[in-house]
């Protein structure tokens, strides 16, 4: 156990203000991993001065850093998370209970998105020239920062929700303050260590751990932030809204999901075609153990299939090793808290009240098929005979819990995948190319996989239709939504107007 200032503020680590800690619990055993600093209002108010001083007139203020120079420091940080790999990943696999591989694969999706935001905004240049339709108006747009902004971030993806904001708000100029989830923060404080190494200036990159509220909750009201990028729970989401609403600060929101996984019976016709379906099927679930915004936590299928694939995927889910994330041959590790787990209990317990019937799981698993006994493992459920009147199927249970609902035609298909309140991810299987396309392209959801689960690309935009949020992080638009776009018209040969007399 190590007890850190986690507190960074114009270049200097230190303790909250108040003096107070949290300690953070390794979900595998519930022991302490770290005490950290549990920072409050006045840390919150010191590090957004910290970035308004960095933005506004800092030494050699970062919005005015040339872009090349920007983007070099990008790629020097996508060469430190390379050579931090190993340690990062192993810090991340033992705060969130992730596996390690999956933590490295987290690391490694990171320092790509560094290099894709390093390439794009150079690409992009320093704005267009405009056609104004006259040659004695010279008429550009320019790109430039918003200014100080606040990222707030959830405990599943820590690493890697804070990058898609750190990266891109960067690249383009401003300055931040980072607020990683308090159940969380640990890869979040490595991975501002590295900017700093990287020579980010001091005030350009501050952080503050603590709490939702106050320190979440300061950041989006604080007259002196321009703008705020959340990304966590609808519920969390719509205060950080409405908080953010009298200074009339840009809002960018990545909310939850509850994302369907439509499988036709076309696409389990051979053994190979049905292997593949429902290993994707549990991938699309039981990664991390369903703790993931876009898990396929919604199984719909065609009838005719159903109870050949929700059988074989009941054995087979039945299998996946549960244990701690950093053991060799662990496929999925412990929910991240004892109240993620209450949680997951109660949507089980009342799914079953509601009519489901359990094909596997529903409890906890046995203290000799789990090490440790102590960890908040639950085993992955399937939930069979649901419909979309039932709480399960329509909230985000964020917990290793599959739904299985039935279709008889495309018609039906696309209406259940759409019958929810978010739109965040969803997927379609089925050989049927032309179907294929009818379906992805009348999905109300922000990604759309076909015969495909859970990859994204640095390069496409990702967010959500409906209650999964606002605006979009990565490709081009995730650099927009930290740059403002200025026009600049220039009068070559400035004449009176004669509007007035005179
Ligand atoms: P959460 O909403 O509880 O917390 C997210 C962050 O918001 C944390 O840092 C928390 O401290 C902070 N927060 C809480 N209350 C706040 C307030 N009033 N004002 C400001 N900040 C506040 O979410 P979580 O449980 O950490 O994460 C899980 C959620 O995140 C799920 O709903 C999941 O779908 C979502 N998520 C979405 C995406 C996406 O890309 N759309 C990615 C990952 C996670």
């Amino acid at each position: 156990m190590s007890s850190l200032e986690t507190i960074h503020v114009d270049g200097v680590w230190r303790a909250a203000a108040s003096g107070a800690q949290r300690e953070v619990l390794d979900p595998a055993d519930a022991t302490v991993l770290a005490t950290v600093s549990e920072g409050g209002v006045a840390d919150t108010d010191a590090a957004v001065a910290a970035a308004r001083r960095a933005f506004d007139n800092g030494a050699g203020p970062w919005p005015r850093t040339p872009v090349a120079e920007r983007a070099a420091l990008l790629r020097r940080v996508a060469g430190l998370l390379e050579r931090d790999r190993e340690e990062i990943a192993l810090i991340e696999s033992r705060d969130t209970g992730k596996t390690l591989e999956e933590g490295r694969v987290d690391v490694d999706c990171v320092r790509d998105a560094f290099r894709y935001f390093a390439d794009l905004v150079v690409a992009e240049g320093p704005g267009r020239v405009v056609d104004a339709g006259s040659d004695t108006v010279h008429s550009v747009v320019v790109h430039e920062p918003v200014g100080v902004c606040a990222l707030i971030t959830p405990w599943n993806y820590p690493l890697l929700q804070a990058s898609w904001k750190i990266a891109p708000a960067l690249a383009a100029g401003n300055t931040f303050v980072v607020k990683p989830s308090e159940v969380t923060p640990l890869s979040t404080v490595h991975l501002v260590r590295l900017l700093a190494e990287a020579g980010l200036p001091d005030g350009v990159a501050n952080l503050v751990t603590g709490g939702g509220d106050p320190v979440g909750a300061r950041l989006a009201e604080h007259p002196h932030v321009d703008l705020v990028s959340f990304t966590g729970g609808l519920a969390s989401g719509t205060k950080v809204m409405t908080a953010a609403a009298p200074t009339v600060k840009k809002v960018a929101l990545e909310l939850g999901g509850k994302n369907p996984n439509v499988v036709f019976a076309d696409a389990c016709e051979s053994d190979e075609d049905f292997d593949t379906a429902v290993d994707q099927a549990l991938n699309a679930a039981f990664i991390h153990s369903g703790q993931v915004c876009s898990a396929g936590s919604r199984l719909i299928i065609e009838e005719s299939v159903r109870d050949r694939f929700v059988s074989e995927l009941a054995r087979r889910a039945e299998r996946i090793r549960l244990g701690r994330g950093t053991e060799k041959g662990v496929e999925c590790g412990p929910l991240v808290s004892a109240q993620q787990l209450a949680k997951t209990e109660a949507y089980v317990t009342h799914a079953l009240a509601e009519g489901a019937a359990l094909r596997c799981g529903g409890r906890r698993p046995e203290p000799s098929d789990v090490r440790p006994e102590t960890g908040y493992f639950y085993a992955p459920t399937v939930l069979d005979l649901c419909h979309g009147e039932m709480k399960v199927v329509r909230e985000e249970t964020f917990g290793p819990i599959l739904t299985v609902e039935t279709f008889h035609t495309e018609d039906e298909a696309v209406a259940l995948a759409n019958d929810t309140e978010y739109g965040l991810a969803g997927a379609v299987w089925t050989k049927d190319a032309g179907r294929a396309r009818r379906v992805a392209g009348r999905l109300r959801h922000g990604t759309v996989w076909i015969n495909d689960f859970h990859p994204y690309l640095p390069q496409a935009e990702w967010g959500g239709f409906g209650k999964s949020g606002i605006g979009r992080e990565l490709g081009p638009s995730g650099l927009a939504e930290y740059r403002e776009a200025k026009h600049v018209y220039q009068n070559l040969e400035p004449k009176p107007v004669r509007w007035f007399a005179g």
